[in-house]
């Protein structure tokens, strides 16, 4: 059912979590991709569908995302199906939802393309991660440069033009003249919007094995905060503002979805491992997929663990996370939206505003360009 926006918003968050090949430095819950795979997921999630959509009755859908795991192989029928058991739920869809799937570009191909758009999906976030080829064998990914540059294009041609990529800096072996170069050719991309990662040595990955070894060819931090003000000031200069800590957009194209994490949207998130934060809890689906499939069989929701913050500590995390934002945060909104700000937090605000690491305008608070350097350090002061 289409919708004006006249209710509370939220969204929904699918984990999909095949993988062709596991890269070596990710630490996502993903399973090889196997069609008998998929079957088993898709019987599960339209059972988890089934026993959680009607919590969202009261809200206006304004974004759905896939996310993984390469979603992208799940393929366009099944995305559609998906699509579908939203829309027959009867759930209000915001009529300009937005609808993103994630895809690697060693996946793309023109018509393939074609039939995600006429499934549903209007946006696409492309795992670029470099658009250089030495740098992408080191990240163990199967695809090249020149088919991460095919992959947007036949995106765009397909019509679906809400385009994001996902670049990563602070690798191995990579130096500033590499980073500049792959800056430079995503002026040539018809893309609306970019995400910004810097490699984090996550435990449990064959990167944490080889650590030592890996960590011999990381550069300098010096070299990490030069790469990170040259993406700033290259990004910007082709019209891609950065308006989150590691997000840049050409305006009017901010991502819709991941601006409710940060402003705290409620959103349900299924499928092995998916994340949900939603009427002031937080928590997570187990990440294992048979079992998944096992509980819900048994008709029981999936769920590993769950919490809910007692106040004064969950402002604290929202305050933090919101802050993320390069508009910074109407402290009066913040109140109405949320609740009264506790005098520990006001004083904590007071300190990192002397550090000059926040600063403020009328209600509004946000990162100095210091702050910004030094998110986590502020972060770890307001919580
Ligand atoms: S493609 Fe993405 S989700 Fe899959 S293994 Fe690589 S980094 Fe992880």
């Amino acid at each position: 059912m289409l919708t004006t926006g006249s209710k509370k918003p939220a969204s929904l968050y699918f984990h999909i979590p095949f993988c062709t090949k596991k890269c070596p430095y990710c630490h996502f819950f993903v399973v090889p991709d196997r069609e008998d795979h998929k079957e088993q997921f898709m019987i599960a999630l339209e059972r988890e569908w089934n026993l959680v959509h009607k919590s969202l009755m009261g809200f206006d859908v304004v974004s759905i995302y896939f996310g993984g795991g390469t979603p992208s192989l799940l393929g366009p029928e099944r995305i559609q199906t998906i699509l579908e058991w939203i829309e027959k739920s009867g759930l209000p869809i915001a009529a300009d939802c937005e609808i993103t799937l994630e895809v690697n570009p060693e996946n793309v191909t023109p018509s393939l393309m074609k039939d995600f758009r006429k499934a549903g999906i209007n946006r696409v976030s492309l795992g670029l991660q470099s658009l250089d080829d030495t740098l992408l064998n080191i990240l163990g990914r199967t695809h090249t440069a020149s088919k991460s540059v095919q992959a947007v294009q036949a995106t765009y041609d397909a019509g679906i033009t809400n385009i994001s990529v996902d670049l990563m800096f602070e690798l191995p072996h990579q130096d500033v003249r590499a980073w500049e170069s792959t800056l430079a050719q995503v002026q040539t991309l018809p893309i609306t919007h970019l995400s910004l990662y810097n490699l984090v040595i996550e435990p449990n990955t064959p990167f944490h094995k080889k650590k030592k070894e890996i960590s011999l060819h990381l550069p300098s931090q010096e070299i990490c905060s030069q790469m990170l003000d040259m993406a700033v000031t290259m990004l910007e200069s082709f019209g891609l503002k950065r308006y989150e800590i590691s997000a840049f957009a050409k305006e009017g194209y901010e991502s819709r979805h991941n601006t409710g994490y940060w402003r705290a949207r409620p959103f349900l998130g299924l499928g092995p491992s998916a994340f949900s934060y939603f009427e002031g809890k937080r928590f997570q689906n187990i990440a294992n997929l048979s079992k998944y499939c096992t509980l819900l069989e048994k008709g029981i929701l999936p769920k590993d663990f769950e919490e809910e913050l007692p106040y004064p500590q969950n402002l604290k995390e929202l305050l933090a996370v919101e802050l993320r934002l390069l508009q910074g945060v109407d402290l009066v909104e913040f109140e109405g939206r949320h609740a009264k700000l506790p005098q520990e937090m006001k004083d904590s605000i007071t300190q990192l505003i002397e550090k000059g690491w926040l600063e403020r305008d009328g209600d509004r608070i946000k990162l100095t360009s210091q702050g910004l350097l030094f998110y986590d350090s502020v972060a770890e002061e307001i919580i």
